[in-house]
């Protein structure tokens, strides 16, 4: 059971006031807060351990490298990969996918292949695709959602033809929050031997990924959405495929041997980790993954599910809100419009009363245009929310709409 009194005293920036009132920090989908173990594990690194890593042979080099290691042998446990040679930190989802896209893209999308991807992907998981397709001269077709926000794979049979060369959607939606059937999207790819990357960015944090399972050929997060910093990240890759992959950019510590003719490079995962990348905060992604374990991913899932069932009815019982996204598997992500209240507005008037939601277009234009719309405000809850934070935004939206009248 979470008990998210105790839970948030973890979490000090919970304590913050803005304008006077207690912070509602609402906006987790965007970043969530760091607990007190990641923040003074960084804190540490940088007083006591910090040395390149995979360069010296030191001691604090030596250390530096031995719990950056570590910490991608927690990834590996975390998201159930076979190997430790298939976690690539990057700097986050957007890192990741471009890189996939890039290198992928590079050894296996000629001019007329087709890249699948769907109506609700965050601009992160479209844009690396149009760029590599305008480089290939390829073509990018979608997978449309109904109006629930349910994915229409009954589609996707239509959508597949010989020149398709990789599907990539999202895991959860970052907007509606629906929860795709991403293992039965897998398994109809696969009969036709296409790979499937899947945008764990909002599933990650939300509740258990496992990729064998899944049988994904690539998986990708950021760590700053998982109560870890910002500027890192992950690309799961099948094995197979990632040494079929040309690297992405080259540099230190991606060779095995360098001379003017000829670069030897290293052996996976090192090949897709050029310079010198962000270890502390991949180390404190190790923390956090700690800290998930011990509170519980079951349990957070629980509590979570139980903050989205209430949050959803006491936000519908609110006089003239509309909710989009109505999928019968969700994430804790709720995006609503009240009346004909402009987004920036309600998101306005809420900051006032502390409580911090995000307006806009939530970074996926293609998906608000399928509902007319130019862009929606979005609660987004972890699971350091409380029952009492979601009346006070219903209470604050409620006055809201009493306002506009
Ligand atoms: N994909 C989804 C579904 C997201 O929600 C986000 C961020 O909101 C991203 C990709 C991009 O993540 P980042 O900005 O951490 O790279």
């Amino acid at each position: 059971m979470i008990d998210a009194v105790n839970i948030r005293k973890d979490f000090s920036i919970l304590n913050t006031t803005v304008y006077g009132k207690p912070l509602i920090y609402l906006d987790n989908a965007a970043t969530a807060q760091k607990p007190e173990c990641v923040i003074q594990t960084i804190d540490e690194l940088y007083r006591t351990c910090n040395a390149n890593i995979h360069r010296g042979v030191h001691f604090l080099s030596e250390q530096c490298t031995e719990k950056y290691e570590q910490s991608r042998e927690k990834v590996r446990q975390f998201i159930n990969a076979e190997k430790k040679s298939e976690i690539i930190f990057t700097s986050g989802t957007t890192g990741s996918i471009n890189m996939v896209a890039a290198s992928f893209g590079e050894r296996f999308v000629s001019e007329g292949d087709e890249i699948i991807i769907s109506e609700m992907e965050h601009h992160s998981n479209i844009v690396p695709w149009q760029l590599l397709c305008e480089r290939k001269n390829a073509v990018i077709k979608v997978i449309p959602f109904d109006d629930k926000g349910v994915l229409r794979i009954d589609l996707l049979d239509s959508l597949i033809t010989e020149r398709t060369k990789i599907i990539a959607l999202t895991h959860a939606s970052n907007v509606l929050g629906t929860v795709n059937p991403i293992k039965e999207i897998i398994t109809k790819a696969h009969l036709h031997n296409i790979p499937v990357l899947v945008d764990g960015a909002q599933a990650v944090p939300h509740g258990n990924v496992d990729v064998c399972d899944l049988d994904c050929d690539f998986y990708v997060f950021s760590g700053h959405k998982l109560y870890a910093p910002t500027g890192i990240g992950i690309l799961y890759g099948k094995e197979k495929l990632l040494e079929q992959m040309p690297p992405y950019q080259g540099g230190g510590d991606m060779i095995s041997t360098v001379t003017f003719e000829k670069t030897a490079y290293a052996q996976l995962p090192l090949k897709f980790e050029a310079g010198t990348l962000n270890f502390i905060d991949a180390i404190a992604l190790g923390v956090a993954i700690d800290y998930i374990n011990k509170t519980g991913r079951q349990n957070i899932l629980n509590y979570e599910n139980k903050l989205l069932d209430y949050a959803t009815k006491r936000l519908a019982s609110v006089e003239g809100l509309k909710i989009y996204g109505e999928a019968s598997e969700k994430v804790a992500i709720v995006s609503f419009l009240l009346k004909n209240i402009h987004h920036l507005d309600t998101g306005m008037i809420l900051d006032k009363q502390g409580i911090a939601v995000r307006t806009g277009t939530l970074c996926t234009e293609p998906l608000l245009t399928h509902f007319s719309k130019t862009g929606l405000v979005r609660a987004s809850f972890a699971f350091y929310n409380t029952f009492d934070e979601i009346d006070a935004l219903c209470e604050a939206l409620e006055k809201i709409s009493l306002m506009f009248k």
